[in-house]
């Protein structure tokens, strides 16, 4: 593959480092690396060692780049917010730069793709045909657990209607939600009998990013309140206009809860799924063990198997249950407690549990999978 001349925008924060680490992790073909974040961190140096390149580099000013500045590189992922997204975005892509972008900044504008790597790939090419944007746009990390999944079954037996509840981590809303998690669970923790028997503790820290107590609490949504009336969050509505775009189906049916729990990395997501097909907990496994980018870890799987040939499928690859600790630092989503819909009297609905590493497979992973594809186009 050739070599690229990556920017990394965001380079400092959560998803900036995740990136960071998978390049290194996969060696990927670099010709040069430039990291970008605030004024805050000018000057700050990063150690990047792999066998494509080893370098201390230095973290450059965003806010201070034009398109002659940054014109002699080839993709840039960025990282650090829709409003630094909606601002230079267009500057690197008018530069010639090929922009894979993680903020909710482009995802709803219908001349941007929204891809997932094992998913839509081809849709790149509305970004780099003629007149296309150079913009690509990663989905929302709780829309990405669940769509390697259900395009799969999808294709197989047609969706028609998805119920999710979430149950989001904190790092999902970045480093700032991560240091009120930790300080608030670590001065809230010696007073066990007061949060016992009266919710409260001393000390008690005010909440300052999300709305109530993170720490030993479950706050019942995630994102913010849209002025719609419709009583949903952004997060939620996310869920059903990504999974649309992504899936290209645009009257999918999708209802989501969305939820914040005291969970550091990995988002979790309960999931009811009807389709126009009949299908069963077996048949969905025996698909899902063939699936690129999703791992099993049905702990009942070998109800559905009972013949000595199945069992390869029934203990593969693993018995624990899907949990955000299992994915933290792994690639896949992990998919388990996958049942028949008891609530319908035919089978056309299934419930399963999937979680996955939101800052890994739900943004930085995804998006150097995305760029690998748009080194083939390039090349
Ligand atoms: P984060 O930890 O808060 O990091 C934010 C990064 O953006 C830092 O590098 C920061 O630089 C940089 N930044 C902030 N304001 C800037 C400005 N005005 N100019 C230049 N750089 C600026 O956030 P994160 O969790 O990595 O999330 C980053 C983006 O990815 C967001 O758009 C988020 O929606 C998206 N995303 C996050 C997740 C997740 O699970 N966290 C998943 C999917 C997508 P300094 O360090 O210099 O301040």
């Amino acid at each position: 593959m050739k070599k690229v001349r990556l920017g990394i925008i965001g380079a400092t924060g959560l998803v900036g480092t995740i990136i960071l680490r998978i390049l290194q992790e996969q060696n990927f073909p670099i010709q040069d690396l430039r990291l970008f974040a605030s004024a805050n961190s000018t000057d700050r140096i990063i150690h990047y060692a792999s066998s494509q390149l080893e370098k201390d580099l230095r973290v450059e000013d965003l806010n201070t780049q034009n398109a002659d500045t940054v014109k002699n590189l080839d993709i840039a992922i960025f990282s650090a917010g829709a409003t630094v997204s909606k601002k230079w975005a267009p500057v690197f892509a008018q530069a010639g730069v090929v922009v894979i972008d993680n903020s909710s900044a482009w995802r709803s504008d219908p001349r941007i793709p929204l891809v997932v790597s094992e998913v839509n790939p081809k849709d790149v090419r509305w970004a780099l045909a003629t007149g296309g944007k150079h913009i690509i746009a990663n989905p929302n990390c709780t829309t990405m657990a669940m769509m390697p999944i259900l395009a799969t079954l999808n294709q197989h037996y047609k969706l028609n209607s998805i119920i999710v509840s979430t149950y989001q981590a904190v790092s999902g809303a970045g480093q700032k939600g991560v240091n009120e998690l930790a300080s608030q669970a670590e001065s809230m923790l010696n007073d066990g009998v007061n949060l016992l028997l009266k919710g409260t503790a001393f000390p008690m820290i005010k909440p300052d990013v999300f709305a109530a107590p993170i720490a030993f609490n479950v706050l019942p949504y995630a994102g913010n309140f849209l002025e719609d009336n419709s009583g949903e969050t952004d997060e939620e509505r996310k869920l059903r206009d990504e999974s649309r775009k992504i899936l290209h189906l645009a009257k999918l049916k999708v209802a989501g809860t969305c939820v914040r729990v005291p969970v550091f990395t990995g988002h979790s997501l309960s999931v009811n799924a009807v389709f126009q097909n009949n299908l069963t907990p077996r048949d969905v496994i025996e698909i899902l063990t063939k699936t690129s980018g999703v791992s099993l870890t049905n702990r009942l799987t070998s109800r559905y198997f009972t013949r000595a040939q199945d069992m390869d499928i029934a203990t593969s690859p693993a018995s624990a249950f899907p949990t955000p600790l299992l994915a933290v630092g792994h690639d896949p989503v992990y998919i388990g407690r996958i049942r028949q819909d008891l609530s319908r009297n035919d089978q056309k609905g299934i419930n399963f549990f999937a979680v996955c590493d939101n800052l890994r497979k739900g943004a930085a992973l995804n998006a150097i999978e995305l760029a690998k594809i748009v080194m083939k186009y390039l090349s």
